[in-house]
């Protein structure tokens, strides 16, 4: 046989596999952008739920925002419609803080002094701390993540600060400002974390001073962010711990999956349950309408839209995670 007959045999075969919709379909990249185009269509013209109004500032915010990012664990970065809006990190910023609280501590110093089991109850739930013998909580909630404040290393809320900002800007890789408006609303309305923290204190769960450590736990759920900016800092999760943008290493990958193993029994609190069941990733949420999802080894994705469910979860934010995960394949069970 000539080798022109190889090449028109091999030609063949290419053409024959190809063909077969099984391979051509493994074969394919997936089309993100054309999937976050889908899920913002798909989701932008019905709008359930409510803003938080616990914290008055949130009230206000334009509940129409929807903003939908994603970025690849190899620095790409994808998004669709109002991924350029500021808004309060609020409880997603639990998960940074306790990244930080694990890089100094140690993993073991986050299971003895606060506890990771999931609490079953609502995110500023005083009753969970009761109903558990050793008080242990859980970082991703508001007591454990004020203790998680609490454990920080700084000597003063100056210093506690500087630390913990400069971290979260790592993550973001831009530096992120304090929305002084949610600020100032959550410090003049912060009665119930206080006495969470008062609680803790007499038990000794608390580390540090109440006054201080409440103040810069406020001051971290105030910090601006957009989408794209969250799916950024969660992208570090995605990649094991190092940043596929800036390529720092910030975090080593065990304590990586320290952090995903919390966000996926506690990140969206009393309903964590249902969304792995559903969606099957490692998330978290906040009340000012983020959530964050990592797929490890594959992409972070985010998204922003205000009005909330009962449990505090940004609803379309659940929603639009939830078709990306579908069509990407991205459920980790
Ligand atoms: N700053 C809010 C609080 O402490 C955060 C709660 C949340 O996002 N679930 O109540």
């Amino acid at each position: 046989m000539k080798f022109n007959h190889y090449v028109i045999i091999c030609l063949q075969v290419c053409v024959l596999v190809c063909a077969n919709p099984v391979w051509a379909k493994a074969s394919q990249q997936p089309d993100i952008q054309a999937v976050l185009d889908e899920a913002y269509l798909k989701f932008k013209s019905q709008n359930p739920g409510k803003n938080a109004d616990y914290i008055p500032a949130l009230a206000e915010v334009d509940s129409r925002f929807f903003g939908i990012a994603l970025v690849t664990t190899d620095g790409k970065v994808y998004t669709k419609g109002d991924v350029s809006q500021e808004f309060s990190i609020q409880s997603i910023s639990k998960v940074f803080t306790l990244s930080l609280a694990m890089e100094q501590k140690g993993p073991q110093n986050i299971l003895d002094k606060i506890g990771v089991n999931a609490t079953g109850l609502a995110f500023n739930s005083v009753t969970a701390i009761e109903l558990n013998e050793d008080r242990s909580i859980n970082p991703l909630v508001n007591a454990g993540a004020m203790a998680a404040v609490s454990l920080l290393d700084g000597k003063d809320q100056k210093a506690k600060w500087s630390s913990l900002s400069s971290w979260y800007n790592q993550f973001a890789n831009r530096n992120l400002g304090v929305l002084d408006n949610v600020y100032q609303s959550e410090s003049k309305n912060n009665g119930h974390n206080r006495a969470i923290a008062e609680l803790l204190t007499s038990y000794n769960r608390f580390y540090g001073d109440v006054d201080l450590n409440l103040a810069v736990y406020t001051r971290q759920c105030s910090v601006g962010v957009t989408a794209k900016d969250l799916a950024v800092m969660a992208s570090v999760f995605a990649n094991n711990g190092t940043h596929p943008i800036s390529k720092q290493r910030l975090m080593t990958s065990d304590n990586v999956k320290h952090v995903l193993a919390v966000m996926t029994t506690a990140g969206l609190y009393e309903n964590s349950g249902e969304w792995a069941y559903q969606v099957g990733l490692p998330a978290k949420s906040g009340v000012g309408g983020g959530i964050i999802a990592v797929s490890p080894d594959r992409f972070s994705v985010a998204v922003f839209s205000p009005r909330l469910d009962e449990a505090g979860n940004s609803i379309r934010a659940q929603q639009a995670i939830g078709y990306i995960a579908e069509e990407l394949n991205a459920n980790i069970f």
